[in-house]
């Protein structure tokens, strides 16, 4: 049982800041009222930034991180959760303000937490995370042009940085909706990854990643970008009239230089997300659409599996954009 467990610990002593996976005690466990035994989390661009130094997210020390895990119930004294029940959590600030999901076990409010669907398994459902959660939001701002908008039907869409977990994501829900994917990826040798997940034209980003014109040839219904930055600003020039521009990250940068045309000559909608705080009832219905938006068997040939030792060697490739697909985190590996 659980008297013992394995995490990743943060510390911060000072300048000095320190990563191990060590034999903690169930006692060191503190937020929350539901305990899960965890089977998988997944490596998201912002656990690499808080493995890196805390990335400014993590307020107190020492620290288990991880903002996203699949398990089951063990302990509960939440009226909606008892044991034995699958669970998935992604964001709330889980790994950042409380203990994530690098260890095998975790201690959460039950309010944070979705019943696994009965179509996925945990492993699934951490071969998306976060990641893949923020994609299918992303994918279905595109769609909402066809279903609660009324608009025309969406034809051509781009995805910036495809290669990454959301960019990964995107391209293969969209291209399973039978749209035309074209991929922006800086990674001239993934081609081949990239139209086995569905993506149609590879578009190397040195193209896109340059100053843009307040309009330029419009090209795209619409956009899932992760990058930001000059990018954005591009494909936003290159996105057709009353288009769909979902921005969901700054794997680029965290800057928007662009102008108000797209928005008042073409009706562009740029539409921005966030997972960390979406409702629980939206996440449910994310959750139990995803075996219809998502081919896990495609999906899992660009997935890695690795520990958590594995996490304190290697998550630093993530900020660098050297990983590509998916990375599942094994806990009990
Ligand atoms: P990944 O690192 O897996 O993906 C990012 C990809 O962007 C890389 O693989 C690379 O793809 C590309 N990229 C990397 N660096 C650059 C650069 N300097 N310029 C242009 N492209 C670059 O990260 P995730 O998929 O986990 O996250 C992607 C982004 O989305 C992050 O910024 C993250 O913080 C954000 N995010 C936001 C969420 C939200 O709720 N708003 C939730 C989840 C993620 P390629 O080589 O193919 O170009």
């Amino acid at each position: 049982n659980m008297s013992k467990f394995k995490a990743i610990i943060l510390n911060q002593d000072g300048e000095k800041f320190t990563r191990e996976v060590k034999e903690i005690d169930k006692s060191f466990l503190k937020h929350g009222n539901v305990v899960v035994k965890i089977d998988y989390s997944s490596l998201n661009y912002k656990d690499g930034m808080i493995l890196k130094n805390g990335g400014k997210l993590v307020k107190e020390y020492p620290h288990i991180p991880g903002i996203d895990f699949a398990g089951t119930v063990e302990e509960s004294e939440s009226p909606n959760f008892k044991n034995g029940d699958k669970v998935i959590l992604t964001g709330w600030r889980v790994g950042e303000i409380y203990f994530g999901g690098y260890a095998q076990y975790a201690k959460v409010q039950d309010n944070f937490l979705v019943k696994l669907p009965k179509d996925l398994d945990t492993k699934k459902a951490m071969i998306l995370g976060t990641a893949g959660l923020t994609a299918l939001m992303c994918v279905l701002i595109i769609q909402a042009r066809e279903t609660i908008l009324k608009g025309e039907p969406i034809k051509d869409v781009l995805v910036t940085g495809a290669t990454g977990g959301v960019g990964s994501v995107a391209v293969l829900a969209l291209s399973k909706l039978g749209y035309i994917v074209s991929a922006v990826t800086g990674k001239k040798d993934k081609s081949e990854f990239l139209k086995s997940i569905g993506a149609k034209n590879i578009i190397d980003r040195s193209e896109l990643d340059q100053e843009a014109r307040p309009l330029d040839k419009a090209l795209y219904d619409g956009v899932v970008d992760t990058v930001g930055g000059k990018i954005l600003a591009k494909a936003l020039s290159h996105t057709r009239p009353n288009g769909m521009v979902a921005a969901c990250g700054l794997a680029s940068s965290y800057k928007l230089d662009t102008t108000v045309m797209p928005f008042i000559i073409r009706g562009i909608k740029l539409w921005g997300v966030d997972s960390v705080t979406a409702p629980i009832i939206r996440r449910q219905f994310l959750w139990s659409q995803a075996t219809t938006y998502v081919d896990f068997e495609k999906l899992s040939k660009g997935v890695s599996i690795w520990g958590l030792q594995d996490i304190i060697s290697s998550s630093s490739k993530i900020l660098k954009g050297d990983i590509s697909g998916r990375v599942l985190v094994d806990v009990n590996k």
